[in-house]
């Protein structure tokens, strides 16, 4: 993003209020261009490809902020009845994309290059757009019935191309896959729809819907300047003039308004940072930017700053920064990098009652989840551990994360078979059936678990099987 010219916006003119054009929503009746079913036995094979991505960001913290950013544009939408899963790619290029199921990916490079939340949440608004109009099922409906039982194999190909075109290309050589992939484009009509549903959806969410203009405008100067290097976003969402001059012409009478962005926004940015380069060159870049005052927020600055200090084991420099910054900012994010600093640092007891007092403010903060279940487990206290995490998985049935967590406890506790579920459980929810399976059985022939625990075990079982088999039936 280094590479783009920064677009500065200092256009403060008062603007009446506007009327917003109702053109037919068409998000309602188009369920019937794939079923539910069908939907959700792609979405299955994607969430594996997901999962086992090389690109795929394992940082919950990062993942949290996007869903939640997510969830707050969804609520806005016709999307807000289905399950939206936002994720993070390690991909410097500027690119976010949806799939089919729900999903919708983010590379760090677009985290990085947004000038300000609105910016971000309005390329999230376009996505969502794209998932509320059906713009892909409508794509793939469309397409030779006779490519139907492949869906799931041209899912992937579609994710492997978006994830990374210059390698996905490569990858999914075949002559199929790349035909698919470009009939599987956005076309302009969607492109226009998916903007004026964002500007919707970004503008009722509370943020600037200036935003979705001004990184597009940023988007289009980048790509004349870089002809042959276009911004990997450009080629799944083509980006016309028209297009350009649509939504301007669609803000003109927005009134204007300045939006705070949210510390998290920061602090993630400061977090993909930190993360970057070598830790002494993060030390020296947040070192810097504290000292000449050139920081959006100083509490994100030191927590690049404490984060990379912790990458090279300097745990009580790195709290002396993050205490000066839990002094002037409030965040979840800033508490859970304090426990994980005093449990690093070899006080997992105090690590422990940081992660009490913070999940105490905020009980349903997932990385604090995370990082108490794992700090008891690694304490050695499984009972602690498994009654804490079975409470949880029942308020997040579907986190495989919580799953795997409470296994070990089971583990540790000497539990085969609720070690052994709990692990399938965790895949199942992964989307990956015959592992589930394989887990489950493991669990039923270890002899242990009592009447109660061997029937749920059983019929859980027997659920994932005929799942399985109807899907089998269908190829
Ligand atoms: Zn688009």
């Amino acid at each position: 993003m280094r590479k783009i010219p920064t677009l500065l916006l200092g256009l403060l003119i008062a603007i009446p209020p506007c009327t917003a054009d109702q053109l037919p929503d068409l998000g309602e009746s188009s369920r019937q261009y794939l079923t539910d079913k069908q939907e959700k036995e792609i979405a299955h094979d994607i969430m594996r490809d997901i999962y086992s991505s090389p690109n795929f960001l394992r940082d919950t913290e990062i993942e949290t902020y996007l869903n939640n950013l997510g969830s707050r544009l969804a609520s806005e939408s016709t999307a807000r009845t289905r399950t939206l899963t936002f994720f993070a790619l390690q991909d410097p290029s500027i690119n976010a994309f949806a799939l089919p199921g729900g999903f919708i990916g983010v590379h760090t490079g677009l985290i990085q290059s947004a000038e300000n939340e609105s910016e971000l949440a309005g390329v999230l608004a376009h996505e969502i757009a794209h998932i509320s109009q059906e713009h892909l099922s409508r794509m793939i409906a469309q397409q030779d019935r006779s490519y139907l039982p492949t869906l799931a194999a041209l899912a992937i190909a579609v994710l492997a191309a978006r994830s990374n075109a210059n390698i996905g290309s490569a990858a999914i050589a075949t002559a199929q896959a790349v035909s698919i992939q470009s009939q599987l484009n956005f076309t302009r009509e969607h492109e226009r729809e998916a903007d004026r549903i964002g500007l919707d959806i970004l503008t009722n969410a509370g943020f600037d819907p200036r935003g979705l203009s001004t990184f597009f405008n940023r988007l289009q100067r980048a790509n004349r300047l870089y002809d042959n290097n276009a911004p990997e976003y450009l080629r799944t969402h083509p980006l016309s003039s028209q297009r350009v001059a649509d939504i301007d012409g669609r803000l003109e009478n927005a009134p204007y308004k300045q939006i705070r962005d949210s510390n998290e926004f920061h602090f993630v940015r400061a977090r993909l940072a930190a993360m970057e380069d070598t830790p002494e060159d993060a030390i020296k870049r947040f070192q810097d930017q504290i000292t000449q005052k050139k920081t959006p927020l100083e509490a994100a600055s030191r927590y690049g700053l404490a984060l990379a200090l912790a990458r090279k084991n300097k745990y009580a420099d790195a709290e002396k920064e993050l205490m000066i910054a839990i002094k002037s900012a409030e965040s979840p994010m800033l508490l859970n990098l304090q426990a994980e600093l005093r449990t690093k640092a070899g006080n997992p007891s105090q690590g422990i009652s940081l992660y009490q007092s913070a999940l105490s403010r905020y009980p349903q903060y997932k990385p604090l989840i995370y990082g108490y279940g794992l700090s008891l487990i690694l304490s050695g206290q499984p009972q602690q551990a498994r009654a804490f995490l079975s409470s949880q998985t029942i308020l997040w049935p579907d986190d495989s994360r919580l799953w795997k967590m409470l296994a070990r406890a089971h583990a540790a506790l000497g539990h085969k078979l609720a070690s052994h579920r709990a692990e399938a459980e965790a895949m199942a929810s992964e989307g990956n059936l015959p592992a589930a399976l394989e887990q489950i059985n493991l669990g039923l022939k270890a002899g242990d678990g009592d009447f109660y625990e061997l029937s749920a075990a059983e019929a859980r079982r027997r659920e994932w099987q005929e799942t399985l088999s109807s899907e089998a039936n269908k190829k």
